[in-house]
């Protein structure tokens, strides 16, 4: 679905991505850790190329979207983002949020759009919150907001940054749970977390960065017993 081929990310003189190649299946969960600064967002950033590689390619459902040709905007609609700070539009409903884009982009309708806010509101038990603003929601309910909205416009791959690091803990929970039943679904993941606990539970294929570098990638459960490399061992030993 998704496969880089040395792709590259220099801001100025400094090489933040140092020529990643990596392949992600349909249906794949994968889990990016490491060290904060090691690159795990600009690498996600430039998977639906909302940073422009310095060098190398992107592949999305086998076309080189990196390529002036190519309309991204169209390719950014099958692949969701959800961020760590919510994004949502503070002087829209939650309705208005969700509906907002299918029907700007003339994908849905109105009325298509708003039965499937609906019914993925009902999903996340939040159908009383339609017609309330953001600032009138908890954290975790703007998150699993922030993650319909993105599945409202049918993605084929959703990406998460750190999506319950701006949480505070008692939230977390409702958000990683909204995540693993979207992975019991079926949904092709890639998410960048420091919930080592959802990436036992849910990671297909744990990536390790560090300093620009996936330094080694295995199964949750290979990974977390017998990490190989010396900083790959150094990081568990910090945050397990
Ligand atoms: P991580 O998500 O692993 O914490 P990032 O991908 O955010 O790491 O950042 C990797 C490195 O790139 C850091 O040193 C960061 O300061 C730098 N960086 C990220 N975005 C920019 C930017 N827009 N301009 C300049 N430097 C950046
Ligand atoms: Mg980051």
């Amino acid at each position: 679905m998704i496969v880089t081929k040395n792709l590259k990310k220099a801001f100025g003189n400094h090489m933040v991505l140092k020529g990643i190649d990596e392949t992600i299946h349909k249906g794949e969960k994968v889990v990016i850790i490491g060290p904060s600064g090691s690159g795990k967002s600009t690498f996600l950033r430039c998977l639906n190329l909302l940073e422009e590689p310095t060098e190398g390619e992107v592949w999305f459902e086998g076309k080189k979207i990196n390529d002036k040709n190519i309309n991204i905007n169209q390719i950014r609609q099958k692949m969701g983002m959800v961020f760590q700070q919510f994004n949502l539009f503070p002087h829209l409903t939650v309705l208005e949020n969700i509906t907002l884009a299918p029907v700007k982009l003339g994908i849905m309708s109105k009325d298509e759009a708003k039965d499937k806010a609906i019914e993925l509101l009902k999903k996340i038990g939040l159908t009383q919150k339609a017609d309330s603003y953001p600032n009138q929601l908890s954290g975790g309910q703007k998150q699993r907001i922030a993650i319909i909205r993105a599945l409202a416009m049918n993605p084929s791959v959703m990406l998460f940054d750190e999506p319950t690091s701006a949480l505070d803990p008692e939230m977390v929970g409702e958000v990683l749970d909204l995540m693993v039943s979207l992975a019991e679904e079926g949904m092709t993941m890639v998410v960048v977390t420091h919930e080592m606990s959802f990436a036992k539970k849910v990671a297909t294929r744990v990536l390790f960065m560090d300093e620009g570098e996936i330094v080694e990638q295995n199964s949750p459960d290979e990974l977390f017993a017998n990490p190989k490399h010396p900083r790959l061992k150094e990081f568990l030993s910090k945050v397990l």
